[in-house]
């Protein structure tokens, strides 16, 4: 349920339905806006008609239910956009459409200071990179873990950029939230509710990514789980489905950002990498994903992908990267936003 307080409600009047709300078993989320505010009761559905009787509270416009099964991702509880801060500079879902780049691994000091350097100079505001891999065989790289996370901080000090790497599990999640800027959870944990329950309870923006096979739904539900531990910090990447065509790794779904957009408030990024799996369609995917809408993009980048330990193939070489940047600012400036 949404309880739309009145336009001079007082911080007393709040917070007497926050302690009603309380009392009556469901979670309060309190969303300021401009000229009210209005607060999410969320929790078991089965008794949701003992919310309406906030009605007759001081303070209170009206009780309105959340026809969506999301709540606080959805739409209904808040229209305007999140903006979420992830660095004293850098912002995502306002008028900057945001690239995050660097390798899918860190592999050694050199590779990731070398790939930082470059999608810096060439206008990247956050540097991805994996420490903790989850690779579909066991016998692949895992990834460098702890020494993964020091070698990105060192590269964040000397660069600048704020940077975003994965965690895998509820035991390494504090860990990794002890160096990152941002905490990737990857497709093939989109709906490990205990990892999703974790990072709601940590204090650092969080990129999902949606998983091979899940629906937009399904997609919102794995928000829901992260924003419902009250961490509201969540941005939405697409990286492509699985569906029957193999002339790419997956197939990136575009339409989901009009979708997204449509139903939440939370930031689309698009990962046009995993997307297509190919170096070679990751530049026109990139610039129809700016073109549709999205408010972020991450982009595989290596200095040597003929070498790297994973995605060699679908990584950018430092100055088809600068080319791609660009080209995406010139159609980012045709729609009104920067780059
Ligand atoms: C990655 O970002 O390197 C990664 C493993 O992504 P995904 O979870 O989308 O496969
Ligand atoms: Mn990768």
């Amino acid at each position: 349920m949404i309880v739309v307080m009145k336009a001079g409600a007082t911080k007393k009047d709040r917070d007497e339905v926050l302690k009603r709300i309380r009392e009556l078993g469901y979670k309060p989320h309190v969303i300021h806006g401009e000229t009210r505010d209005v607060i999410g009761a969320v929790g078991d559905e089965r008794g949701k008609s003992v919310l309406q009787s906030l009605e007759s509270m001081h303070g209170v416009e009206s009780v309105v239910p959340i026809l969506q099964p999301y709540k606080l991702a959805s739409k209904e509880v808040k229209k305007a956009p999140s903006v979420i801060r992830i660095s004293e500079k850098v912002s995502i879902g306002g008028p900057q459409i945001v690239v995050m780049a660097g390798p899918c691994s860190v592999e050694s000091e050199r590779q990731i200071i070398e790939t930082a350097q470059a999608v810096k100079a060439a206008g990247a505001h956050v540097l991805r990179g994996g420490a903790f891999k989850p690779r579909t065989s066991p016998y692949s790289f895992q990834g460098l873990e702890e020494e993964g996370l020091k070698l990105l901080a060192r590269a964040r000090e000397l660069t600048g950029l704020p940077f975003v790497t994965e965690v895998v599990n509820p035991e390494t999640a504090e860990l990794v939230a002890e160096y990152a800027d941002i905490l990737q959870i990857g497709a093939r944990n989109a709906q490990n509710f205990a990892l999703l329950k974790k990072v709601g309870q940590l204090k650092r923006p969080v990129l999902l990514k949606r998983g091979m096979a899940m629906t937009i739904q399904e997609f919102l539900m794995s928000a829901e789980y992260v924003m419902s531990e009250g961490n509201q910090a969540v941005m939405l990447c697409e990286r492509g489905i699985r569906t029957f065509e193999t002339a790419t790794r997956n197939t990136l779904d575009l339409s989901a950002i009009p979708v997204l957009k449509e139903r939440t408030h939370l930031p689309v990024v698009i990962d046009p990498s995993h997307g297509t799996g190919n170096y070679r369609y990751v530049a026109p995917m990139s610039l129809a994903a700016v073109a549709a809408g999205a408010d972020g993009l991450i982009i595989e980048v290596h200095p040597d992908p003929e070498h790297a330990s994973s995605d060699g193939p679908q990584s950018l070489k430092p100055a088809k990267f600068a080319a791609l940047m660009a080209r995406m600012r010139a159609i980012a400036e045709a729609s009104e936003r920067t780059l």
